[in-house]
């Protein structure tokens, strides 16, 4: 039996790209998965197919920016499974532009979503492993978090604050919640489409072209999961060999 089987797994912006990956290879491992997202069709369809195809998976409506509906998925979790094991922290998004452009509005989604977001996860599965002594955190930070780039300012930001999340939960959850930050670069998915700043738009998509299928993530994910409890699996860099 693969450390993965029976595994009660969170993840949120399951919806599409990194998120879906991650349900469908999961789901193949034997994890009872709680999905959630804001396009409920999609979740819907997404749950449809893993149950179709012989897996175990729920779904609720979850806005990440919105506390109380975090804590609702993680209830939902409790309630259906009866605990929760690990919480992949996967929603997020990025609408890049220089920063003349001032485009306050996007730099506040990204803070609400990508940090935020990030902390209520945290904050709805925390006293769960506490009282199990046990459970795994896994943060969708990203090359961003680890360089700078040219109009990516605020979306770096908000990565380099999720991998410092992932180090404070490695040191303060001790020896019973372990900690994954995942830092992806270039991952074919609908994350580019968050963009609304053209001249961005274009040169991103152009370093996109030799993006990497999302899988490769879900691998590097369930790669993390499958360590035994005394394997902590703490940063896992991922990128199209070809990226600059
Ligand atoms: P996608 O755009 O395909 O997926 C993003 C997911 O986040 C969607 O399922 C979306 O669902 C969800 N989401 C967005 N806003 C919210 C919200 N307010 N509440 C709940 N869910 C939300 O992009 P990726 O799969 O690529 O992104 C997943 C993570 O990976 C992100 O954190 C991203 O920053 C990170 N990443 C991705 C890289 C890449 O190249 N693709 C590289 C490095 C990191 P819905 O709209 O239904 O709510």
């Amino acid at each position: 039996m693969s450390n993965i089987q029976e595994k009660v797994v969170i993840i949120t912006g399951a919806s599409s790209g990194l998120g879906e990956a991650t349900a469908h290879r999961l789901a193949k491992a034997g994890a009872k998965l709680v999905l959630g997202a804001r396009r409920e069709q999609r979740l819907k369809a997404l749950c449809d197919a893993i149950v179709e195809q012989g897996g175990e998976a729920i779904y609720r409506i979850t806005d990440v920016t919105d506390r109380a509906q975090v804590d609702g998925l993680a209830d939902a979790a409790k309630r259906e499974y009866g605990r929760i094991d690990v919480l992949v922290n996967n929603a997020g998004l990025m609408p890049l532009s220089p920063l003349d452009q001032l485009k306050v509005d996007e730099w506040e989604q990204m803070i609400d979503v990508n940090i935020k977001g990030v902390l209520y996860g945290i904050a709805a599965v925390w006293p769960t492993m506490r009282e199990q002594h046990a459970g795994h955190i896994i943060n969708l930070s990203s090359v961003a978090g680890h360089v700078v780039f040219p109009s990516a300012a605020v979306y770096c930001a908000t990565k380099y604050a999720v991998k410092a999340l992932s180090e404070g939960v490695r040191q303060e959850g001790g020896d019973e919640i372990r900690s994954t930050n995942i830092s992806p670069g270039a991952v074919a998915t609908e994350l580019t489409t968050t963009i609304t700043d053209v001249e961005t738009a274009q040169g991103v998509n152009e370093l996109y072209e030799l993006a990497i299928d999302a899988d490769a993530v879900a691998r590097a994910i369930a790669f993390a999961i499958e360590q035994p409890a005394d394997v902590d699996v703490n940063e896992i860099i991922i990128r199209p060999t070809k990226q600059p």
